[in-house]
């Protein structure tokens, strides 16, 4: 089976530069599609072909579904790379590329979309013996003395959550029943408005759990891998700041069981490519919340302690190739880290785009740096503040946590403020530096 000939890299930024480093490695020819205020792109530059999308506004760009599948039309492109955030985990778009003619990188249209509605994730991983936060099992619906006596069988406090919600938009935690219809009502008007859906339901409040995932891989010829699991804990705005690998201090049988379930499910549900199972971890216990159709940001803490390339193993099962590795070929070892290194202001966390007039990333043994910045870079106002990720390995935690207090230190961003100040602090904190701190962990921090 030969692998794919030339794909579109219909994203933009550090990981439209992965999916590219990942395609001259297996011979495959790569088009960047980018915007008028993204021509200066490091891998704009490198791609075999580029062709401009339209104009800065995503709406009119990485989110134009007929001028991403015109230029694959145009070059002769045979497969599509959504990346993560834009058009990734968009059904229609999947399903328009396959209509096309092309290959979409990444599951089905039917279960991307089976799995963006969370209401419908949920019961199918449920089925597949996945454990799931106890909850309203399904939409509420007009009835609100059914809603109250739902949430009554739960226990307060609980969340009420949009089933299309997304990028931590669209829940709202409830301590009492006085409050529930309320939360109810504007959830869904809220839901309605941003996600086009005011399908709500509700789930059990969990007080102080860590966020853990388990990544998998597979080819949708009936086998499936995991890839162990992450720890995203540190988030503020429910949007992750720093991540490691493995989740530190988890029993063995824990991982084991839940890992287990999770490739239970890939096969159940027949999903393909690379996926992250995210789940809530409190006391011992692992409750899932959502599942990601794509590849995610923090995949490479996970390709640190596998020494496994996810964005190439992607490209091969596209391809039609049966998974390269079985689960007995993945050797977990050492501990690795990820700094999300973010434009924006320090204090306000305002975006902070610009001119980038010097900088230098770290290096030495265990650091790789994924990012594509380079000095003279122009920073655009119009998309995720993401400008770089640091990432760290070593044997042992304690020592990929020293690798990073070290590259953070290295780490020179001129001409634009960053949130690296931050991350030094992080690595410097001596809960954090024990492991194992819950998802409000950062938050609390920012407010002393
Ligand atoms: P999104 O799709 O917007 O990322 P998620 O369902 O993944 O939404 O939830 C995002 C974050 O919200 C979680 O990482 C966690 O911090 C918090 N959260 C979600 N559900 C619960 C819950 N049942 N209990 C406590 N916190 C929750």
């Amino acid at each position: 089976m030969p692998l794919l000939d030339k794909i579109v890299i219909a994203n933009r930024g550090e990981i439209a530069l992965r999916i590219l480093r990942a395609c001259k490695e297996l011979k495959i020819k790569t088009v960047a599609v980018y915007s008028q205020a993204d021509q200066d792109l490091m891998h704009v530059r490198m791609a075999d072909e580029s062709v401009c999308i339209g104009p800065p506004p995503s709406s009119e760009s990485y989110l134009n579904i007929p001028a991403i599948i015109s230029a694959a039309e145009v070059t002769d492109a045979v497969g599509i790379h959504p990346g993560y955030g834009f058009l990734a985990e968009n059904a229609d778009f999947a399903e328009q590329v396959e209509n096309s003619g092309f290959t979409f990188i990444g599951p089905t249209a039917e279960v991307i979309r089976l799995m963006g509605d969370k209401v419908s994730a949920i019961a199918a991983m449920k089925k597949a013996g996945v454990p799931t936060v106890p909850g309203s099992d399904g939409p509420l619906d007009e009835n609100s003395d059914r809603s109250m006596e739902i949430a009554r069988n739960i226990g307060y406090p609980v969340i009420v959550k949009a089933a299309a919600g997304g990028g931590g938009r669209g829940m709202r935690v409830v301590q009492s029943e006085a409050a529930l219809l309320n939360a109810v009502y504007v959830t869904q008007s809220e839901a309605a408005a941003t996600f086009g859906s005011d399908k709500v339901y509700i789930e059990k409040f969990l007080e102080n759990p860590r966020h853990v995932e388990v990544q998998v891989l597979a080819d949708g010829q009936g086998n499936a891998i995991h890839l162990g699991d992450r720890d995203c804990s540190l988030q503020r705005r429910h949007q992750k700041v720093l991540e490691e690998a493995p989740a530190p201090g988890i029993p063995q049988e824990a991982r084991d069981q839940v890992t287990g379930s999770c490739v239970d499910a890939c096969i159940e549900i027949g999903y393909r490519g690379a996926g992250t199972f995210e789940f809530l971890y409190e006391e011992g216990g692992f409750f899932f919340i959502e599942m990601n159709t794509r590849v995610q940001v923090e995949h490479p803490v996970t390709e640190m302690i596998t020494n496994f390339d996810i964005v190439k193993e992607q490209l091969r099962i596209a391809s039609g190739m049966p998974l390269s590795v079985q689960q007995s070929d993945i050797r977990f070892s050492g501990h690795a880290f990820e700094c999300r290194i973010n434009a924006e202001d320090p204090r306000t966390f305002m975006p902070s785009p610009g001119k980038v007039t010097h900088f230098h990333a770290p290096g030495g043994n265990g650091i790789r740096v994924d990012s594509h910045l380079y000095g003279g870079y122009t920073v655009p106002p119009h998309y995720d503040s993401l400008v770089a990720k640091l990432i760290s390995y070593a044997e042992d935690r304690e020592t990929a946590l020293r690798r990073m207090r070290q590259a953070l230190d290295e780490l020179v961003v001129e001409g634009i403020r960053t949130n690296a100040d931050l991350h030094r602090d992080l690595v410097r904190d001596s809960e954090f530096g024990k492991g194992g701190v819950s998802i409000h962990y950062l938050e609390n921090k920012l407010k002393e």
